[in-house]
Order: C-alpha cells, then sequence, then structure tokens
C-alpha cells in the first residue's frame, strides 16, 4: 500500500498543479465577473439607446403620421368642399359622415336614417351596416379610414393628438364634423384608428352622434362645443405603444442574462472539472514521486542482478560455443536449421551460415536414418544416443550420438538436435573389432597348432594312436587314481606275430598299411574307457581301467580272434595278421607301479611268443 508522503517531499509536478488550480480559480472568477460587469453595462446601454431610439421612433412616428393625415385630410377636405359646393342642402342636412369602403364619403339623415336625396340608394348589406353603426355608434369601424388632420398634441399626454375636422368653410357651412378620437395603435397611419371614441356635432356645437364616451381627459364636448365652432376640436388621441421596443429589451436582457449564466455554469463546471483534474494529477504526482523512490531504492539492486544475468548469460554462450556437443535448434514443421553451435557446423564441415540452409534431412549420410529417429520423437516426444551417420561436408565419415526433444523457440515449435561426435570411438571400436577378429583368427590358428603339437606330441603318426609318452603318462596317471580309489587296472602288451616277413614280402609301405589296420581295429573293438598306445614298432599297449585280468584277458582275446579272422586288402595285397598278447593287471592295494604291470606284462607276452604266437597270456600279480 502507497504510503503518503510528508509535505516536503511532494513532487514538483503536485505543487506546480496546486498553483495552477489557484490560478485557474483566480481567473475563472476574473472572467465571471468581467462577464457579468460586461452583462450589466451592455443592458444600460442598450436600455439608453433603445431609450434614444424610442424617442427618435416616436417623433417619426409623430412626423409620419401628421404627414399622412394631413395628406388624407387635406383631401378629404377638398372632397368636402366639393361636395358643399355642389350639394349645400345636402351639406346642411347632413347629420352624419359615413365613408365608404370606396374612399367616397356617405352622408345619411339621421332621422330618417336613409340617405339624402340625390344620392343611390343603399345597397341592402350597406344599409343594414349603417343601421348597425347607428344603433352602436359606440365602435364605428369605417373611422378608421377617416383620415383627420393632426392639429396638436394634447398638453397633458404627449401620446394623445388633437385633431379638428371642418367638413367646409365657417360661413358657408351648417354643419361640421367634429368630435375626439383615441386611437391605441398609431404606428401605421393607414391603421389610426383601432377603437375610436367619436362624436359628430354641428355647427353650434350640438352633438349629433356620438359613441357616449364624451369625456376624454377633462374635454367635454358639448362645453367645448359651445364657445367656437372653430375651437371645437375633433381629438385624435393616440396611444403610441413602447411594449414592442420594451419587449424586444426584455428578450434581449433576458437572452443576455441567460447565455451570461449560460457561461458562468459552463465555466464553473469547467473549473470544477479542471480542479478534479489537477487534482488528480496530483495525487498522480505524488504516488509517482512515491515509486520513483522505490524505483531508486531498487534500481541498484535491479541493476546488480541484471549484470549478474548477463554474466550467467554470457558464461552460457560460451559454454554452448566451446562445449563438444553440437547442438542444433531444427524448425518442426519445416525440418530448417534455425541455429547452430560452433561445435555442430565443425562436427558438419561447414560454417553456421551455410548450416542454416540446410535441412535436418539433408545432414543425414542416411535420411531414412532420420525418419526413423523423428519417428521415435513422434511416438515418444524425446530421442536419446541414437547413433547415425551425418554428411560431412568435408566428405570425412562423421558419426553422431544423437538426441532429440522438443522445445519452443523463437516462438516456433522446433526441435532441438545434440550432436556428440562419436566418430573417434566408433573408429576405435571397428578397430577393436578388427583386431578382435585378427585375435580370434589367430588363436583358432594357435589352438590348431597347439592341437598339431599335442597330437604330433601324443599321438602315434602312422596308427593315429597314443604315442608310447602319452600311453605312459597318460596310464602313470591313471593307476595312481585307481590307487587312490582302489580300483583295478589291466595292462596288455601286444606284438604282432612275424611282422618283419610282411615288410619283406609286401614292402614297408604295406607294414605300414598293416599297422593302420591294426590300430583301426583297435580303435573300434575296445571298450570307450580302454586306451590304446603304440608303444613302438609293431608292439601296442592297452589300458584298461576298473578292469580285473580275466576281464581284460578275455577283451585282448576277442579282439585277437578278431583280427585273426579278418584279412585285408592292401596295394592289391590280400594280407592276414595275428598277434600275440601279454596281460597283467592290479589288485587291491598291490601293484600299482606302471612299470611292474608292464614287466608283467612283458613276460606274458614273452610266454605267448613262446607258446606259438596268436595267443594271450596272463600274470597274476
Ligand atoms: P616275431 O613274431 O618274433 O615278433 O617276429 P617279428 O618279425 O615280428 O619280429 P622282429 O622284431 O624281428 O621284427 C620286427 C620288424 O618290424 C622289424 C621291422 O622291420 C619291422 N618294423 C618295425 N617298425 C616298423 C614300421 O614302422 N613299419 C614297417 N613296415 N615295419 C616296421
Ligand atoms: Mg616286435
Ligand atoms: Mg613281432
Amino acid at each position: 500500500m502507497t504510503q503518503p508522503l510528508p509535505p516536503e517531499q511532494h513532487a514538483p509536478e503536485a505543487q506546480r498543479a496546486r498553483r495552477l488550480l489557484r490560478l485557474s480559480w483566480v481567473l475563472a472568477l476574473l472572467v465571471l465577473a468581467v462577464m457579468w460587469g460586461g452583462v450589466i453595462e451592455g443592458l444600460r446601454q442598450r436600455q439608453s439607446l433603445l431609450s434614444a431610439q424610442q424617442q427618435t421612433q416616436q417623433a417619426e412616428w409623430l412626423r409620419l403620421s401628421s404627414a399622412a393625415v394631413d395628406d388624407r385630410l387635406r383631401n378629404l377636405y377638398k372632397e368636402l368642399q366639393l361636395f358643399a359646393n355642389d350639394q349645400p342642402s345636402l351639406a346642411r342636412d347632413a347629420t352624419q359622415l359615413f365613408p365608404l369602403q370606396d374612399g367616397k364619403l356617405w352622408l345619411v339623415d339621421t332621422t330618417r336614417q336613409q340617405p339624402l336625396r340625390g344620392q343611390q340608394p343603399l345597397s341592402a348589406p350597406a344599409a343594414q351596416q349603417v343601421r348597425q353603426w347607428l344603433q352602436s355608434p359606440a365602435v364605428h369601424p369605417a373611422l378608421t379610414v377617416l383620415p383627420l388632420p393632426v392639429i396638436d398634441k394634447h398638453p397633458g399626454n404627449s401620446e394623445l393628438l388633437q385633431v379638428v375636422l371642418p367638413l367646409c368653410d365657417l360661413q358657408r357651412c351648417h354643419s361640421a364634423l367634429t368630435g375626439f378620437l383615441r386611437v391605441s395603435e398609431l404606428l401605421d397611419p393607414e391603421q389610426l384608428v383601432d377603437h375610436p371614441a367619436y362624436a359628430v356635432l354641428d355647427i353650434n356645437g350640438s352633438v349629433l352622434a356620438s359613441n357616449g364616451s364624451m369625456d376624454f381627459n377633462g374635454h367635454n364636448l358639448t362645453q367645448v362645443a359651445t364657445t367656437r365652432l372653430s375651437q371645437v376640436p375633433l381629438l385624435l388621441a393616440a396611444n403610441y405603444r413602447s411594449s414592442q421596443i420594451i419587449r424586444s429589451f426584455n428578450l434581449f436582457a433576458l437572452s443576455l442574462l441567460g447565455v451570461a449564466l449560460v457561461l458562468s455554469c459552463l465555466l464553473l463546471l469547467l473549473m470544477w472539472r479542471i480542479s478534479q483534474i489537477l487534482l488528480h494529477v496530483e495525487h498522480s504526482s505524488s504516488q509517482f514521486s512515491h515509486a520513483q523512490q522505490l524505483l531508486a531504492l531498487t534500481n541498484s539492486s535491479l541493476r546488480d542482478k541484471m549484470r549478474t544475468l548477463i554474466d550467467e548469460q554470457r558464461d552460457q554462450q560460451t559454454l554452448i560455443e566451446t562445449v563438444q556437443v553440437g547442438v542444433l535448434i531444427v524448425d518442426a514443421g519445416e525440418l530448417s536449421i534455425l541455429t547452430s553451435n560452433d561445435a555442430a557446423a565443425r562436427m558438419l564441415g561447414m560454417s553456421r551460415q551455410m548450416l542454416q540452409r540446410q535441412t535436418l534431412p539433408a545432414l543425414f549420410h542416411n535420411p531414412q536414418r532420420c525418419e526413423e529417429l523423428l519417428a521415435v520423437l513422434q511416438e515418444q516426444q524425446i530421442v536419446t544416443d541414437r547413433e547415425a551417420q551425418l554428411n560431412n561436408h568435408n566428405h570425412k565419415v562423421c558419426w553422431s550420438m544423437t538426441s532429440m526433444r522438443y522445445l519452443q523457440f523463437r516462438e516456433r515449435h522446433a526441435i532441438a538436435v545434440s550432436l556428440i561426435d562419436i566418430t573417434e570411438r566408433i573408429a576405435h571400436a571397428q578397430r577393436l573389432q578388427d583386431e578382435k577378429q585378427a585375435t580370434e583368427r589367430a588363436l583358432a590358428q594357435l589352438q590348431a597348432t597347439q592341437h598339431e603339437l599335442y597330437q604330433r606330441a601324443t599321438l602315434d603318426d602312422l596308427t593315429g594312436l597314443a604315442n608310447r609318452r602319452h600311453f605312459l603318462s597318460f596310464a602313470g596317471k591313471a593307476l595312481e587314481r585307481a590307487r587312490l580309489a582302489d580300483d583295478t587296472v589291466a595292462v596288455a602288451l601286444i606284438d604282432l606275430d612275424h611282422f618283419k616277413n610282411i615288410n619283406d614280402r609286401y614292402g614297408h609301405a604295406a607294414g605300414d598299411a598293416a599297422l593302420q589296420h591294426f590300430a583301426s581295429n583297435l580303435r573300434t573293438a575296445l571298450p570307450n574307457s580302454a586306451m590304446a598306445g603304440r608303444m613302438g614298432g609293431e608292439e601296442f599297449a592297452l589300458l584298461l581301467p576298473d578292469t580285473s585280468l580275466g576281464e581284460a584277458h578275455a577283451i585282448v582275446d576277442v579282439l585277437r580272434n578278431g583280427i585273426a579272422a579278418q584279412s585285408f586288402h592292401t596295394d592289391g595285397q590280400l594280407l592276414q595278421l595275428t598277434f600275440s598278447a601279454g596281460v597283467a593287471a592290479s589288485r587291491n592295494g598291490h601293484t600299482h607301479d606302471l612299470s611292474e604291470l608292464l614287466k608283467q606284462a612283458d613276460k606274458a607276452l614273452y610266454r605267448a611268443k613262446a607258446n606259438g604266437r596268436n595267443c594271450v597270456e596272463s600274470i597274476a600279480p
């Protein structure tokens, strides 16, 4: 909430607004005073102007009226003179004088109330009108067209006119028309008489006719008439009305006062509005001043924060530019490159400007791979560490560990693509794979060599049986195991009979073939647990684990029979072999020494040879 400021801390704008407000009120009051002074002065001047105008107008009116009435009376006078000269008798008898609508006079005998002699009879409407006039003389509209000479103004009333109308020469006329008239409206001489009062007198002053209101401002017609005819006036009293001018003045004054009042109200309203605005300005200025102070207080801390933010932004920019991870911002719809960092440009072998003219699929060595990654992105909203080969502008192989995710970039739906250069890693892995394959090949070769060496070391080349050394080694270990297990092991020594003869007779190769034939028979005929070895020349040895002497003797004898029963072909020759064998066996807890067993077997063999060959001998331990 805004705290009110002490007066000394009010903003200069607020003080200015207050001064302006005071000045405005002073000016407004001044304007009001001047305006109302002007109004009063205008009314006063207008009044005096109207008075002067009224006097001038009245004088002019009197002048015009007098002149016009004079003209009319002159004409009438001439007409009456002519009439009196021509018709003296008629003039004498005339008691009523009526002007007709065509401007001519009509004389009526009041006693008979009919037209005088020599005149045309009245038409029925005119006669009816005359009768109405005579019966009700108070209003005689015809007199409105009767021109009357203006004699003088009435001494006591400037608005009264005194008019005398002699009908004829005084010496010659016996009758005269005279009287008083009061005219209420005399602005236009054509409308002299609006509501007249009149009297018609004879030459002696006797009243011939009147409207009954004979007393005008103290003048008695009868009394006047008794003096002299020349002094009997026909008074025409005209009441000049200044109401028109007064009405116009009143209208003017009312309008002026109304306008002044409206202007005053408007000015006061304007001042009230200005006061409100200036008070609002003052309030706003105070608040603004307070806000300015708050801003000044927080400005330094904001500046510090801004500086920190700028530093952080610069650091982040530096990180982005120096990091080895390539970053591309790609439009999600058009797949055009919006921006990139230096690492991405380095990886792809082109400048950042060139890069921003590319599209994302064009950067992939295989655009199909790009489509796969975009499909994964669309489905899972993120792509993490997928290998892809990119197109390097310098025609180098470039592999990237690619990740993608969506983001908003410059109010656009975009994809952030991060590229980690794994070209070296891929090459290294490839080298490792090659080396592994080479090693595996070498190992296989080594194993083959080892096997071959083992074969060579342990097997007899010609027969494939164990050689002497391997047989002795194997048989020694077997005897040791048998000793520990307290088992019986049998050993047999076999010597082919008269083998020297085969060599001699069929050749050494035939001898070799015979040896191989015999070895093959050994392998197929012996049980799996038995082991055969070539001890040298045409001598063989058998090791029969877990076999008693009798069992061993039987096995060897079966073998002997089998060999002896079959013949074989070699080099076109049919050959037959026999052998002699000596068998020996260990017993439980005795004679597990191999050399001892072999000696006993050899003894038995010797005995078999001695017994005629093609037989098996055994020696019990
Ligand atoms: P006996 O019945 O007494 O054993 O008569 P024998 O001829 O078999 O005995 P002798 O020991 O006198 O002859 C063995 C012959 O075996 C001598 C040698 O030429 C022959 N011989 C030894 N080793 C081989 C060999 O690897 N190949 C061939 N073809 N002959 C061999
Ligand atoms: Mg021999
Ligand atoms: Mg022999």
